[in-house]
């Protein structure tokens, strides 16, 4: 029985590293509810919620407390998006959102709150500044942009677009769930006012938990209201970050592992993640452009890879890898405008999204697999 090839890493990461494992069994063992009792295990709880805050705002360029645990990138997203938003505001988005980020927008403006325009965020850096300028409007407060698509590696250039924001006073929220643990992501020097990450995907942590990770004196709306451990006695949330945005219990056992896993990217090295990520991709990319009858999508290298084959439906190469142990995701992935801009939405596309922990004598499987789709 030949080993599984895992290449679903843009869905979540696997395997998880052990270190990743053993921080949630140890946090179910020994953990209470954090913030909710002077109690040792209530401590303990606080101390290991502390120690990922101050781990990810070391890593993402940020304040501690300015990190909120989520669900995940997508309630991040909400949170942002809903929290940020002023009644009658125009909203931009580019084109390679996931629904995540399309969705609450779209929300917005059904129900008359905002209203929104695509901006294409294709070509070189200028060409996306001057595209994002042409689309501005005197009420236009939030921009949001995909740092990396989840259909095929587009970069956005988050610095540029950051000190445009900044220039026209405009808060820029970034859909990290591609990017963080993959790229360099840093909130002061990129001028981002929101971040919106996945605690499941790059960093490596379980399914359950993301981060909204903010500049200072950023203050939001609340989508949820509940407990927070702080000023029960008021009806309304305490003002104050990160407790504003987290209402009732947080996901412990989730949050040990996250933090587990942000050390275990850390250790690794963000450089050498992305270096061996890349390699992999553009040997990958390259070599599938060798084969007869087979359409890649996007021009960045990063950790994605889209692609189609003639003659055969991406759920049909899907089940034809799959047979062949091999895991990718098959369809829209979520994306809709990105199939739009790239040409993929009549049918969606292929998948392959890897992390460092995959080798390239899997690529070779991969290759040889589709090579013989063709045969
Ligand atoms: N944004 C992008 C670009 C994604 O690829 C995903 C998930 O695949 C999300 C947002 C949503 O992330 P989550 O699953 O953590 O809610």
């Amino acid at each position: 029985m030949r080993r599984t090839v895992y290449f679903d890493n843009a869905a979540t990461s696997y395997p998880k590293p052990a270190a990743v494992v053993r921080a949630v069994t140890e946090a179910l063992r020994t953990a209470g509810n954090p913030g909710r009792g002077s109690h040792r295990l209530a401590e303990t709880a606080a101390e290991l919620v502390y120690d990922c805050r101050a781990v990810a705002a070391e890593m993402f360029g940020a304040e501690p407390e300015r990190v909120v645990f989520t669900a995940g990138a997508t309630h991040a997203l909400n949170a942002a998006v809903k929290g940020l938003a002023e009644p009658g505001c125009h909203i931009l988005i580019d084109n390679y959102a996931h629904n995540a980020a399309l969705r609450p927008v779209a929300a917005l403006a059904s129900a008359g709150l905002a209203e929104y325009d695509v901006y294409d965020a294709d070509g070189d850096e200028e060409r996306v500044l001057a595209n994002i300028v042409q689309k501005l409007r005197p009420t236009t407060r939030l921009l949001i942009a995909t740092h990396q698509s989840n259909i095929c590696s587009h970069i956005l250039p988050i610095g540029s677009i950051g000190r445009l924001c900044r220039e026209y006073g405009i808060h820029l929220i970034v859909d990290a769930a591609q990017s963080a643990g993959h790229l360099t992501v840093d909130l002061r020097t990129m001028n981002i006012t929101a971040l919106c990450v996945p605690g499941h995907k790059g960093l490596f942590g379980p399914m359950g938990v993301g981060m909204l990770i903010s500049a200072p004196n950023v203050t939001y709306k609340t989508i949820f209201e509940g407990g927070a451990g702080i000023h029960s006695l008021d009806a309304a949330m305490p003002e104050e970050l990160p407790e504003r945005l987290e209402a009732g219990t947080l996901p412990l056992p989730a949050i040990a592992g996250l933090l587990a896993g942000i050390r275990y990217v850390r250790q690794t090295g963000l450089q050498e993640i992305c270096l061996h990520e890349c390699t992999l991709t553009s040997v990958l990319t390259g070599r599938l452009r060798e084969i007869s009858g087979v359409t890649l999508y996007g021009e960045s290298v990063g950790s994605v890879v889209g692609f189609n084959v003639a003659g055969y439906s991406p759920a049909e190469v899907g089940a034809h890898l799959a047979s062949r142990g091999i895991c990718v995701r098959t369809g829209y992935h979520c994306a809709p405008l990105a199939h739009r801009t790239v040409g993929s939405f009549e049918n969606g596309s292929v998948r392959v999204s890897v992390s460092h922990l995959n080798r390239m004598t899997e690529i070779d499987r991969l290759v040889n697999a589709v090579h013989d789709l063709q045969k």
